[in-house]
């Protein structure tokens, strides 16, 4: 028990490194418990299978001659029989002598129990010491040996399989279950089950993003502004009785800047900013989650004023009524959560907010006042917002005088915060590949493809036939296009295979951004996307694998005019589907029966054959146009706008 002492007194002289590690002391002690503990069970047991006799019946073996050996120690007598009489069979002397030990022993004749046999077949007989001054003319009489010990006395073997051997076995359990459930949970591991002294979430003093780090997303901003306020002024704020919003949900598709934004309110306000994912709540066992809530709030609490962000929130803020049963650890996670908000007093300055895409699937408790007061949402950035977004990522690189960040953004319509750094950066590893020191506007618009529809793939190489018919497909796109008043102009028309898997495309970019679509504008594009196949089938007089991307858009297109935007004339203004996941990849749902169903399809394929038609017409009255720009973009691979207008005029 030495170590235990020694450490309760080591407390002036503590190593540095021992406040890191405050539970071994505790580890140290539960081992010495332990295995006192199994030495007082050993010891017992051994005890229970030692034969004690009576002094009498050990005085009574001397006398009749049965004892060989003796070991007198200063708490008991230690001695065998000999050899003959544990061995002894039926007859002859052994006999004899085995009828005279069981009488001693006091086992009737016949009995021959395992109790009796252990007795009778024991190595060492034990009995207590007494005062007996007689006891070594007895033993000299009965010519007993009783000079040499009979159990070595081995005090360094004792103590290694008493201590040292159950310790090693104790911590060797111990760090093996240690791995094992810290493989499993990440975590600390058992011992530290619910306590979150590992770090499940990121403390940043300072996060070192401002509001200028985000361009566009004004409103939000806006909003977010306030915010930093409530932490800076609290008291302007009491003193009118207004409360301090608690949280805040930032709302929109992946990489629109929610992370962003959260971590500029922090670095705005300068507040320390607790930053974490829904999902590293849960946890495979029921209530860790709720643990990790109560302790992030806790810690909060120490910091405030703060941040704290939740990313992601819907890993644990799924309704709680779902199908399928329920799941428990979120739920417990979940209702936490909602009761350390109620819990906090929001003049103490903590802020929560939390990011999620799919705001729909949100427990309603989460976002009723006093949870998430304010919803924040975060769009797409329109076109001044994605030249905003790029002028703040390219601020960062060499620019060539003649880049037009305004170009890019019009030929990014529909690209996320996150699509315009990625495009940004692809220009400069552009530049750096083409062994250049700035960036040109020409490795801008091969970054927006390679983002938009992959590298090139120089080594593909198509069958002239083939790339005939790319060419021929493409220029179908962008002359019916051309020939239709609502069209967009005409960017770029290429016929490099891509890796993504076009064999070609054209690039079409509107030169402002739209908002609404008329019906006559949905029908063009309709028609622009059959003319690719309009123009192969004019021309080769049968239809390639090539359309397959146009025609699924296409398809969409016209579904949606049926059966979301009212613009069929059998359904008229009817909703037929409702949209999910808004802000992910917006699947639909089709609420009508099977009959309307049915019906829709219909409306589908009437739509698209009477686009195909006039696509087919615009360019059978177009056929030499067709033929002369096909020819051209065959031999030139790549041609841009402008060389198309001037072909297509001449
Ligand atoms: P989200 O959390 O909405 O999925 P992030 O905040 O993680 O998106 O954005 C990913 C990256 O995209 C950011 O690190 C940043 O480089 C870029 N980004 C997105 N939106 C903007 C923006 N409005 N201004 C500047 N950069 C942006
Ligand atoms: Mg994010
Ligand atoms: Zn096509």
């Amino acid at each position: 028990m030495n170590p235990t002492r020694n450490e309760d007194g080591a407390g002036g002289h503590t190593t540095p490194d021992q406040p890191k590690k405050p539970n071994m002391l505790g580890l140290l002690i539960a081992g010495l418990i332990i295995t006192f503990i199994f030495n007082m069970v050993a010891g017992s047991l051994a005890a229970g299978n030692k034969p004690q006799l009576e002094y009498g019946q050990f005085i009574q073996l001397v006398e009749s001659g049965l004892v060989r050996q003796v070991q007198i120690d200063d708490q008991q007598i230690a001695f065998t029989l000999k050899e003959e009489i544990r061995e002894g069979g039926e007859g002859g002397e052994g006999g004899m002598d085995q009828r005279t030990l069981r009488e001693i022993l006091r086992l009737p004749a016949g009995a021959e129990g395992p109790a009796e046999r252990r007795l009778l077949s024991s190595q060492v007989y034990y009995t207590g010491l007494l005062e007996d001054p007689a006891l070594t003319e007895r033993l000299l009489k009965n010519s007993v040996a009783f000079s040499k010990p009979i159990i070595q006395p081995n005090p360094i073997r004792d103590f290694i399989s008493g201590w040292i051997f159950p310790l090693l076995i104790f911590y060797g359990i111990y760090f093996f279950i240690m791995r094992k459930f810290s493989n499993m949970g990440g975590m600390g591991g058992m011992m530290n089950l619910g306590k979150s002294r590992a770090k499940f979430y990121g403390m940043e003093k300072n996060t070192g993003v401002s509001f200028s780090d985000v361009a566009g997303q004004d409103e939000a901003k806006e909003s977010l502004v306030e915010l930093v306020d409530f932490l800076h002024n609290p008291d302007k704020y009491r003193q009118i009785g207004a409360r301090q919003p608690k949280g805040a949900l930032l709302v929109g598709p992946p990489g629109t800047g929610k992370t962003l934004l959260a971590k500029a309110v922090a670095g705005e306000a300068k507040v320390p900013f607790f930053s974490l994912s829904g999902s590293e709540f849960v946890e495979m066992f029921v209530g860790v989650g709720a643990s990790r809530v109560r302790d992030l709030f806790a810690e909060a609490a120490k910091h405030a004023p703060c941040i704290v962000f939740i990313d992601e929130i819907d890993a644990i803020g799924k309704s709680r009524d779902n199908q399928l049963g329920g799941n428990d650890e979120r739920e417990q996670t979940l209702n936490q959560l909602l009761s350390e908000m109620d819990g906090f007093d929001s003049s103490k300055g903590i802020l929560v907010l939390a990011a999620t895409n799919r705001p729909e699937i949100l427990d309603k408790a989460l976002l009723r006042p006093g949870r998430f007061d304010r919803r924040i949402i975060v769009e797409k950035p329109d076109l001044p917002g994605r030249k905003a977004i790029l002028a703040v990522h390219a601020g960062k690189i060499p620019l060539d005088s003649d880049v037009d960040l305004g170009e890019i953004g019009r030929s990014t319509s529909g690209a996320t915060g996150a699509d315009l750094a990625n495009m940004v950066n692809e220009a400069a590893l552009r530049a750096v590949r083409m062994g250049r020191s700035k960036v040109i506007q020409e490795d801008l618009m091969e970054a927006v493809e390679t983002v938009a529809a992959g590298k090139e793939k120089k080594d593909r190489v198509l069958s002239p036939r083939e790339k005939r018919m790319v060419a021929f497909h493409e220029v179908g796109h962008a002359l019916v296009s051309a020939l239709q008043k609502d069209a967009q102009p005409v960017r770029k028309i290429t016929i490099v295979p891509r890796t993504m898997g076009a064999l070609g495309y054209t690039m079409q970019a509107p030169e402002e951004e739209r908002y609404l679509m008329t019906r006559s504008e949905l029908l063009t594009q309709i028609c622009t996307l059959m003319a690719g196949r309009a123009a192969e089938e004019l021309e080769f007089g049968e239809a390639s694998t090539g359309a397959a991307n146009d025609i699924e858009r296409a398809t969409r297109l016209a579904r949606n005019m049926v059966t979301q935007y009212g613009m069929s004339e059998k359904f008229g203004m009817m909703g037929l589907e409702s949209l999910t996941g808004q802000y992910l990849d917006g699947r639909s749902v089709f609420t009508a029966s099977d009959a309307s169903n049915a019906a829709v399809d219909v409306e589908i394929s009437r739509i698209i054959n009477e686009c195909h038609d006039r696509a087919t017409e615009l360019l059978r009255a177009n056929r030499e146009k067709l033929v002369s720009l096909a020819e051209y973009l065959y031999a030139q691979e790549t041609i841009n706008g402008a060389q198309f207008m001037e072909k297509l005029a001449s």
